[in-house]
């Protein structure tokens, strides 16, 4: 009988123990898959887990708020943290590892040398709205593959951006990690799931479905064959409009290069980013490729 399900977590609180507990699943032939997250785990962490619990014989999932990727007047202090629940949720899915470092393991000293994600990766779309954002996750990416030495890092495609830069951080640190890509995990109502989604009150959750609504109605023109992104953005940007929405970009782009294309084709995704209240909220849709975003009428 397999004792995977009721198998606790070995917990790792420091990279060092993070670095040694893979170089004994090396050693013993197996293969290492991380997860990156910050916690407050939802369906969409767990589709990234389960996806490598099917690839790699020993899965660690980290979970670091990392101060380094939050800009003055962000949500650090107010993020949501829910180890307790987090831990649980992983141990059911017959996790092996789970790295749970605070600040002062992470970054002992200010850290002495930096990374910047170099030309317009870092400085569009959220780099534009979040200055210094992913040159703190380059940061923290790089120290994860570091010390867990994983053949591979399981990233989500609701993070488009992050996942474009995390693949060529690792591949220009020849890091060797082979980056892994996963698609949205929606809630039943369309909306992309986000830890940050706590935050929304009742009236806000509702008014925010305006986000999976407008890619739905894009991912419809699409279909019924418009390829022109003016035409694909204006139909986001109507149902952003219906609720007020604050919106900080609506887009088409290459998935690969990030760069705005004009004509649409499969390959291309819409990145949405808005705020709802107080609350900022990001999505993308992949053309041609994710189903669209089932919003019920
Ligand atoms: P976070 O904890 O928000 O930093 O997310 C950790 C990882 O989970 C990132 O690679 C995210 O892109 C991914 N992720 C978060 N939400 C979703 C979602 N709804 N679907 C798929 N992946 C997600």
């Amino acid at each position: 009988m397999s004792t995977r399900i009721t198998e606790r977590p070995i917990r790792l609180d420091d990279p060092d123990a993070l670095r040694r507990w893979s170089l004994r699943c090396h050693a013993a032939g197996m293969t290492v898959g991380i997860v990156p997250t910050m916690g407050a785990l939802h369906a969409g962490h767990l589709s990234l887990v389960e996806r490598a619990l099917a690839e790699c014989d020993r899965v660690v999932v980290s979970i670091f708020v990392n101060p380094a990727q939050f800009g003055p007047g962000e949500d650090f202090e107010r993020y949501p943290r829910t180890p307790d629940s987090d831990l649980e949720l992983l141990r059911g899915l017959g996790v092996h590892a789970v790295f749970l470092p605070t600040v002062a393991a992470m970054y002992p000293e200010t850290p002495p040398v930096r990374l910047q994600v170099a030309g317009d990766l870092g400085t569009t779309l959220e780099g534009a709205h979040r200055p210094g954002h992913f040159d703190g996750v380059a940061l923290v990416v790089a120290k994860l593959l570091i010390s867990s030495r994983a053949e591979r890092a399981y990233f989500g495609n609701k993070d488009a951006q992050q996942s474009v830069v995390v693949t060529r951080l690792a591949r220009a640190l020849d890091t060797g990690v082979q980056v892994v890509v996963c698609p949205v995990v929606r809630d039943r109502d369309g909306l992309a799931l986000s830890s940050r989604n706590a935050y929304l009150e009742a009236d806000e959750r509702r008014r925010a479905l305006a986000i999976p609504g407008g890619l739905a109605d894009a991912a419809r023109l699409f279909d019924a064959g418009e390829r022109s992104a003016a035409a694909l953005v204006g139909a986001v940007r109507a149902s952003l409009d219906r609720v007020a929405a604050e919106i900080d970009y609506i887009t088409v782009v290459d998935a690969v290069s990030l760069q705005p294309v004009e004509k649409a084709g499969a390959g291309c995704e819409i990145l949405v980013a808005a705020r709802i209240g107080r609350t900022r909220l990001i999505d993308a849709l992949r053309l041609g490729l994710d189903d669209a975003p089932v919003v019920p009428g």
